[in-house]
Parts: structure tokens; C-alpha cells; sequence
């Protein structure tokens, strides 16, 4: 086999989602766009379905269907990007709950699919998705007289815990709420571990259940493992890979291994990343290319045919801050070359 193996535990997404859950007395839906955070939102929306989640959350309509088709019926699948032109037959067919967020889309909503659930998504600072306190104003009591099944908001800075923005948030998304009779949701995983008063009636996770900060008491949900395909020696002073950016100081035994930018592992990581072998650390050396990854064996005795890029050594969010990144990204850059094993339920 000459692509990365990446093996996905579901049993650690249900155990995180529980463990989340369990830090709330509300309910914890489950937040599943972009693929399920990359790790393919069919098989984690089906695991955590078992494990009781009755509520979902995809980015777009689009990324409904799979959602749909994995669960069934039953379980409620919200859209944050709410009621998009053209969405209308996906969410009449699918059964979706559009999280509305602007007087447009509410107008349009109620218009082209009157009686059809909908939620309303509350702009409190961040400037990003949903209606400003003065729209929700003029537009509050109409709306509400719907019956929306939720009104939610979004925190900017919630995996910085003594942000000031945290409190003004939750301020106003208290003043646009306080005393409608709809459950409301803001938090999502850094939400939940800022304390209950974020927490309202439902809070939406989504990378804490993927393993990924801020959730530092997570379980870890995937691991990488790149084969080598083939091990030089390199004298003193010859150089590796593309622009000849490294340069042995040293007698050295490179792995060349399967992986590369076009799997997610991105450049920025060249001369940056480490793998490993069992404890053993591996630096990555010269560039990162397309397809492969040149790294430093020299001080591995055997002779490896596999380094682990992310595992018990390296979890998701050391790679991101080598890479410069955070935990999100590397999760949905994962390569759609890499043989995926998923196992649990
Ligand atoms: C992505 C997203 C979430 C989940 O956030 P995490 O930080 O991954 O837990 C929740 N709510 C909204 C509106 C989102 O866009």
C-alpha cells in the first residue's frame, strides 16, 4: 500500500460527545459540516445517532444529503448558512431547519415554504452570520409568532476563556432573547467549557468531538500513518528535494515517504514537521512536496516502514501549530488519497 493510512475511532467522537454533553445539563447536538471535520460526516453522524444525538448541524444545504441519508428521517439537521437561493427544494425534500439569518431570508422562508420549520441565527458582535439587534427588532415578533425551533448566535472568541468579548456576547445575545419561550442556543465546544450560563437550552460542538482544541481533555480521534518507500544515505554536504533547501551537516539516512501537500500535509510544514517512529522523533527535511515527504531516519536503529504523522506522540493541534495553523484545518485537509480505516460504532 503506498498512500497514508488514516484511522479514524468513532468510539472516541461518541466519547467525546459524551463527555461534553455530560458538562451541560441542557441538550448537545452535533455539529457534522464539512464532511464531519474531514473524518466523513456519514459514518460520524451514524455513530453518534446510536449514542442518542438527535440533532445535527451542516455549514450548507449540500452537505445535508449525506447527512440525511446516513440517519434517516428522524433527527433534526439544521443549515447555518440558513435559507440560500436555491436551497428551497433540498430543504422541503430533506426536511432541513435553515437557520435563518437576515430579514431576507426570513421574508423568502416564510414566503416559499410558509409552515416549514425554521430557526433564526442572531448576529451578537462577531459581524458574521445572522440579524443585528435593531433588525431582530423590527422583525422579532413577527418571527417569533412562527414558532422558530431555535434562536442561536455564534462566539467569536470562545477558546480564549478571559476574552472580554465572551461576557459582551453573551449581554447581547441575553438582551435579543431574554423571555421568548424558544430554545436558545450560543455555545459551541469552547462555549461549553466557558460555564453553564453559555450553555442556554442547546450548545453545538463540533471540533471537541474530533479530538481537537480547546477541548484539551479529549480523546484523540485520528491517527496518520505514512509508509516509506524507499530509505537513502546521503554523504555530508549532498543535498534533499526540491531547491535543494536542506543540506546534510552529517552522514544521514532519509526516508522518502508517501504524502504529501496534495494530501493537506501544506508546505508550510517543510523543514517544520517532525514524525515519528514509535517514540522515536523524525524530522521532516527539505520541502514538502506534491505526493511525497523527505525525512531524517538517522537516528532510528531499524528500518521503518511506516512514520506516524499524527498519533500518541503528535496529536492533531501540535501538527497545526508547526504548521502555523489551528486543529480545524488540519482535520479538513485531510487527503481524500489516504486509505481510511474507521472503526467503532
Ligand atoms: C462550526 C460551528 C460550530 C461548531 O464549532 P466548534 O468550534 O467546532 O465546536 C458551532 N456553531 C456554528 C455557527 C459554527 O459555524
Amino acid at each position: 500500500m503506498s498512500t497514508g493510512r488514516l484511522i479514524i475511532d468513532l468510539d472516541a467522537v461518541v466519547a467525546n460527545w459524551r463527555a461534553l454533553d455530560g458538562m451541560t445539563n441542557c441538550k448537545t447536538a452535533a455539529v457534522v459540516k464539512a464532511d464531519g471535520y474531514g473524518l466523513g460526516s456519514e459514518n460520524v453522524a451514524k455513530a453518534l445517532f446510536k449514542a442518542g444525538v438527535r440533532q445535527f448541524f451542516v455549514a450548507v444545504a449540500e452537505e445535508a444529503i449525506a447527512v440525511r441519508d446516513a440517519l434517516g428521517p428522524k433527527p433534526e439537521i439544521c443549515v447555518f448558512s440558513g435559507h440560500m437561493k436555491g436551497d428551497t427544494d433540498l430543504i422541503r425534500e430533506l426536511g432541513l431547519t435553515p437557520m435563518l439569518n437576515s430579514v431576507e431570508q426570513l421574508t423568502q422562508h416564510l414566503e416559499v415554504l410558509p409552515d416549514h420549520p425554521f430557526g433564526i441565527q442572531l448576529d451578537t458582535g462577531m459581524n458574521r452570520l445572522g440579524l443585528e439587534m435593531q433588525e431582530w427588532a423590527a422583525v422579532a415578533e413577527l418571527a417569533l409568532a412562527q414558532r422558530p425551533r431555535l434562536v442561536m448566535s455564534h462566539l467569536a472568541c470562545a477558546d480564549e476563556p478571559d476574552h472580554p468579548m465572551n461576557p459582551y456576547q453573551l449581554d447581547q445575545f441575553k438582551k435579543m432573547t431574554d423571555g421568548i419561550t424558544v430554545p436558545r442556543s450560543l455555545a459551541a465546544t469552547g462555549g461549553i467549557l466557558l460555564g453553564p450560563e453559555y450553555h442556554f437550552d442547546l450548545t453545538r460542538p463540533g471540533i471537541g468531538l474530533y479530538g481537537g482544541l480547546p477541548f484539551e481533555d479529549a480523546t484523540p480521534v485520528v491517527e496518520l500513518d505514512l509508509p516509506v518507500v524507499q530509505i537513502r544515505d546521503v554523504a555530508e554536504g549532498e543535498v534533499v528535494g526540491y531547491g535543494n533547501a536542506w543540506q546534510a551537516t552529517r552522514p544521514s539516512r532519509i526516508a522518502t515517504v508517501s504524502g504529501g501537500y496534495a494530501d493537506g500535509i501544506t508546505r508550510i510544514l517543510s523543514d517544520r514537521a517532525t514524525l515519528y517512529h514509535g517514540d522515536i522523533p523524525c524530522p521532516l527535511v527539505g520541502r514538502v512536496s506534491m505526493d511525497l515527504l523527505t525525512i531524517d531516519v538517522t537516528d532510528v536503529p531499524d528500518t521503518p516502514s511506516k512514520l506516524t504523522l499524527i498519533g500518541p506522540q503528535q496529536t492533531v493541534d501540535d501538527l497545526a501549530q508547526a504548521g502555523k495553523t489551528i486543529g480545524y484545518e488540519i482535520l479538513t485537509q485531510l487527503g481524500k488519497r489516504y486509505h481510511r480505516k474507521t472503526f467503532g460504532k
